[in-house]
This record gives C-alpha cells, structure tokens and sequence, in this order.
C-alpha cells in the first residue's frame, strides 16, 4: 500500500516503537517528512544514519511545529514535561497521538494541552520486544498484532480513520475503546505478567550463589520465558506501574488471592483443584493460539 496520509510527521522519542512505525511510514510512503526528536543526539544520529527521519531536533517543540501528525512515542514520566513543551508549537488540524502503555496517564498529562481544533487520540500498539533504542525497531513488529485507540467522547471521526489507516498499514487490528477499560484490561494480560516475571527472576537472583549457578544451568523454558519478560526496559516499566497504579494493584489483590488459594490446595493435598484450574488455563491458551496471538 502506498498512500500519502500525513505530509509533516513529528515523532517525539524514537526508541523502539517510533523507530518500527518511522520504518512503516518509509516503507509505505504515508509521510511526506518525518522530523525525528529524542533526548540524546546519540539516537537522533542513528535515526538519521537509519534513514528514519529527513531532519532531527532535540527540541520537542521544534518537532511538533507545524506537524500534521506528532507521535509521542517516550516514556510515560516524560509526558508532563513534553505536553508543556509541544503543546503551543501545535498546528491547527493536527493530529496529537502515543505509543504507550498506559492510556490514562496518557490522558492526564497530555490532554490539557491539546489547544483547540487539535485531535488528541491517545493509542498503544501492543507489539514489543525486549530491546529499546532507534536500532531495535523493525516495519513488521506490528504485523497481526492489536492497536487499540482510546478516543475521547467527540473525536472527529475524520482524524480517528486517518489514524486507524496507518496502523492498519503497520498491519494491526485496530480497536477502540476507553482509556479506563484499557488500563484495566492491560492491567491483567500484560503489566502483571511482568510484575511476576520480575519478582520470580529477582527472587532467583537473590538466592545464594551455588544455587544460583545451578538456576542459569538448568533453566527449562518456564524460568526462561520469565528471564525474556524480565529483560524488559527498566525505565519504561517502572513508568507502567507508576502510571496505571489502581488497575495493577487491584489485579495483584486478585491475584493474590489465587495464590493463596492455590498454595492451600497443594499443602491439602487437593489435586483435583490443581487439575481442574491447570485444564481451564490449558484451553486458554488454546484460544490464544487460535486467535493467532501466540
Ligand atoms: P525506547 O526504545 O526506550 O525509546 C524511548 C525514546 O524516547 C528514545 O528515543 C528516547 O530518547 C526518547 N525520550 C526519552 N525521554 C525523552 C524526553 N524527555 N524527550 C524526548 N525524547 C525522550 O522505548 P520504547 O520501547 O519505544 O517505548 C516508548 C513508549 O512506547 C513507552 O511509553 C512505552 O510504554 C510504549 N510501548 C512500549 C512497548 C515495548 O514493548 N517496548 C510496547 C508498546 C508500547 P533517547 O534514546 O535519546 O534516550
């Protein structure tokens, strides 16, 4: 597909996630000029030698001036700071989007800046990996995976189907939702996953060494699987929990609650309630793969 869908597109933060769709929009053409920012030059230069982006600022709203779709794809405890800075330097019919994980936060530090006549539609595309910086991303990250968008009540429905074709290029299925119902459904399928994939490899880590050894010599898939989810950008994580705190600790009560439930049943001896819970999360995982997510 090769269609022009933004002439100016500012990306604010070209790590990971800006850099895969700056690779969508270059190979699909759907940008006229794509002017890249980030916090060190150091990215920004590789941006360029990437061929990702016709011009690079370390100012923000440099960036954003006179963009038609700006793309704020940083950490979420940068969002304040950048909303102040991007926030005037905002063209009238421009569209204000993100990346990240968290929809809520997203909303709180962004959406008083969006000047009138400006479309703010916040969106997270859940696609990722494990690396971080301008030379992690790659155009097919996205393909088959899901794009929600989080429009506010009263989105222009012209602004919201621009935005939904360009992820449809990046090959996404896109759905709307609110911000709330994102967070919560987040909360569950992906932040606490990590939050457990982070405590079950500290809790290796902390082990004595001996043990430890033996740890990294045997680890069977389980305890590798949890070392490539803990592997996961320190920064950005830290920014998920602190941003979406009532979702993910709500689902940690819950959680919790199962763990305890199920630690009962072992010290009990109870192996039909171990069975009939593994058999129930054993179909899940069947629907999953079916639904092509696996
Ligand atoms: P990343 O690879 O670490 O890239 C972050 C980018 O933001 C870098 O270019 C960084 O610049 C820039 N940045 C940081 N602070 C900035 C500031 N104050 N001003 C301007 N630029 C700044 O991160 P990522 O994985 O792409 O994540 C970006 C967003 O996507 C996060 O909000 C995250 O929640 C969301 N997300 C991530 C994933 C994932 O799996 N990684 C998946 C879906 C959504 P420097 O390189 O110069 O520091």
């Amino acid at each position: 597909m090769s269609e022009l869908l933004f002439p100016r597109v500012a990306f604010i933060g070209i790590g990971l996630i800006g850099s895969s769709l700056a690779h969508v929009m270059r190979r699909d053409k759907s940008a006229g000029w794509i002017v890249a920012c980030a916090r060190t030059q150091a990215s920004l230069d590789t941006a360029r030698e990437l061929g990702l982006a016709d011009e690079v600022t370390l100012d923000p709203a440099t960036a954003a001036a006179g963009a038609d779709l700006v793309v704020i794809a940083a950490p979420h405890s940068a969002y304040a700071e950048l909303g102040r800075r991007v926030g005037p330097a905002l063209k009238q019919g421009a569209i204000l989007t993100d990346v990240g994980s968290v929809k809520g936060a997203a909303v709180r530090d962004l959406g008083p800046i969006v000047p009138p006549g400006v479309h703010f539609i916040p969106g997270h595309p859940v696609a990722g990996t494990e690396h971080s910086g301008p030379a992690a991303g790659f155009a097919e990250l996205f393909e088959g995976r899901w794009c929600i968008l989080t429009p506010l009540p009263g989105t222009d429905a012209e602004a919201l189907a621009r935005l939904t074709r360009l992820w449809e290029s990046a090959g996404m299925k896109v759905e709307t939702m609110s911000h709330e119902h994102h967070d919560t459904v987040l909360a569950i399928t992906s932040h606490l996953p990590h939050l457990i994939a982070y405590t079950i490899v500290g809790t290796a880590t902390d082990v004595e060494e001996t043990l430890k050894s033996e740890i990294i010599k045997f680890s069977a898939s389980g305890f590798r699987d949890f070392t490539r989810i803990a592997a996961s950008d320190p920064v950005m994580w830290r920014d998920v929990f602190l941003s979406n705190r009532e979702a993910v600790l709500e689902m940690l009560q819950r959680f919790t609650e199962d763990l305890t439930a199920l630690q009962r049943a072992i010290r009990w001896g109870e192996g039909d309630k171990l069975e009939a819970l593994f058999t129930r999360t054993r179909a899940i995982r069947r629907s999953i793969i079916e639904a092509k997510q696996a």
